[in-house]
């Protein structure tokens, strides 16, 4: 039986590129059109650990599923679409209380992505190691959602759930703007999320264990599931 000792989850509406993040951190490209369906999950070892990373559908149709997603999970990637403000509300309006199974100690993450098409965007800072993919030049939109609108989500959030800002990573930290498409930001998400639930588990190794039992999750899974490491 494979056992996960940490499990990350991403939720957000459906668009806002929860796989393709998911696919650019572990296959290292971008794919533009696989819908999923369901949920697909990916293993990733990180010092001596290994970690799930959960991506769900944001469909409707699954909403019943979606505080399944999230039991146990030790963090919780909120994503939305930097070039539509509406993803940003439905975090609050529809994702929020879905995280309400997760650990009462999980960290949050709200990440924007599809940076790449707004007006604004200039790719200083990409530190990937993969090239960017040949740019296509996609028309340029307004951006919708600033940072510090995710931020004001991030602190409203953890009043939410009734947990201390100051026993969290501050807003700034926990709020990044990325690109699947291009790779920006992408390893710093993963790898920040991954660092601070494994240092948690390291810091605290009388918590009671939060194993995901992956065999039992994916039996029950509708559709599409993947594994890689
Ligand atoms: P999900 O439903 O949240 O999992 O979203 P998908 O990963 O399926 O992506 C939805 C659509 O947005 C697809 O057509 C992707 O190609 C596109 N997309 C995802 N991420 C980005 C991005 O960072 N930039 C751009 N330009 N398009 C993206």
């Amino acid at each position: 039986m494979m056992k996960a000792d940490v499990k990350v989850v991403i939720l957000g509406d459906v668009n806002v590129g929860k796989s393709s993040l998911l696919n650019r951190y572990t296959e290292r490209r971008f794919r533009s059109a696989d819908t999923t369906i369901g949920a697909a999950f990916s293993l990733r070892q990180w010092r001596q650990r290994t970690v799930s990373v959960w991506d769900t559908a944001g469909r409707e149709q699954f909403h019943g599923l979606g505080s399944m997603y999230c039991r146990g999970a030790a963090a919780v990637i909120l994503t939305y679409d930097v070039t539509n403000r509406q993803s940003l509300r439905e975090l609050e309006e529809r994702f929020l209380t879905l995280t309400d199974t997760a650990q009462p100690d999980c960290l949050f993450a709200v990440v924007g992505n599809k940076s790449d098409l707004t007006d604004d965007w200039v790719a200083i800072g990409e530190t990937e190691r993969e090239a960017p993919t040949p740019a296509s030049p996609a028309p340029k939109v307004s951006k919708q959602v600033f940072k510090e609108d995710a931020i004001s989500l991030y602190k409203q959030l953890l009043k939410y759930k009734m947990l201390n800002e100051k026993d969290f990573p501050v807003a700034e930290a926990m709020c990044f703007e990325t690109s699947a498409k291009t790779g920006y930001n992408v390893d710093l998400l993963f790898e920040t999320i991954f660092e601070l639930v494994v240092a948690g588990i390291v810091k605290n190794p009388g918590k009671p264990s939060n194993t995901v039992d992956l065999k039992h999750s994916m039996d029950s899974k509708p559709n599409k599931s993947s594994c890689c490491t």
